[in-house]
């Protein structure tokens, strides 16, 4: 039987991977949008909640795209709504996109993504099959930088019409901007992780950003029990049972 050091060798998960965050910082992004950032009513109009509460998955991106809710539309590239398999029983939710993912107008295509990828295939699965990926933020923020309440207040109408179109068994929430906004807390990953949360009536599992399990071999194996937990955990959902809690 191969060893978990063995395991984490065939997926990739070694050290030789390298944070992306911090790598090329946004420099040549800033000043490439000009637009006026709208002012706050305009984030939370009523108008706007309801006209994103009813998008079409075929209205999504090009709403996503045209959105100037707050000021992370001056300096993206492109908006990143999400990628995947929209009837998926899987969704896989991150922070922010980096500056490929900005480039490319693709949710998780850096060296995270990889990672990401390599633990999906670990699974058996992949980005365009019954998984569905999308970030809390469409934009991304210069720099990298942690995105900041008023961002992820303007964008979570977008996020939850994701959810509510996709209707998944199971979300898998990556890293703390995620876990936090959907679970409505602020405690560590650490803490809600190896543990079976509900956003609304959905399980959700929380693992660490595969951004920061870059720089860390330890967080790595315990994200790849987290994978496994959210394994049993849908299969129990689709059984009926009650999952075990912990990897
Ligand atoms: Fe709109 Fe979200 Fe982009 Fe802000 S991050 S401009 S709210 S799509």
């Amino acid at each position: 039987m191969a060893s978990r050091a063995e395991i984490l060798r065939e997926l990739n998960l070694g050290p030789e991977w390298r944070l992306r965050h911090g790598v090329g910082k946004a420099t040549a992004d800033a000043g490439t949008r000009t637009e006026r950032a709208p002012s706050a009513a305009a984030q939370t109009s009523t108008g706007r909640l309801e006209r994103i509460a009813a998008l079409s998955w075929d209205a999504f991106a090009a709403d996503v795209d045209a959105c100037t809710a707050c000021g992370l539309c001056r300096t993206r590239k492109r908006a990143v709504p999400g990628v995947g398999d929209v009837r998926a029983q899987w969704m896989l939710i991150g922070e922010a996109p980096g500056a490929e993912e900005d480039a490319r107008g693709e949710p998780f295509v850096g060296q995270a993504g990889k990672l990401l990828d390599n633990m999906l295939g670990a699974l058996g699965m992949n980005r365009r099959e019954n998984v569905y990926i999308a970030n809390v933020l469409k934009c991304r923020p210069p720099g990298n930088r942690t995105p900041e309440p008023v961002e992820i207040e303007a964008c979570r109408p977008y996020l939850e019409r994701q959810i509510a179109l996709i209707r998944p068994r199971l979300i898998v929430a990556l890293g703390k901007s995620a876990a936090s906004l959907l679970l409505g807390t602020d405690a560590s990953i650490a803490s809600m992780r190896g543990r079976v949360h509900r956003y609304r009536d959905v399980p959700l599992v929380v693992t660490y950003h595969p951004a920061y399990l870059l720089r860390s071999l330890q967080e790595k194996a315990k994200s790849w029990d987290d994978l496994l937990l959210a394994r049993r955990v849908l299969a129990a959902s689709l059984s009926g049972a009650e999952p075990l809690q912990r990897g």
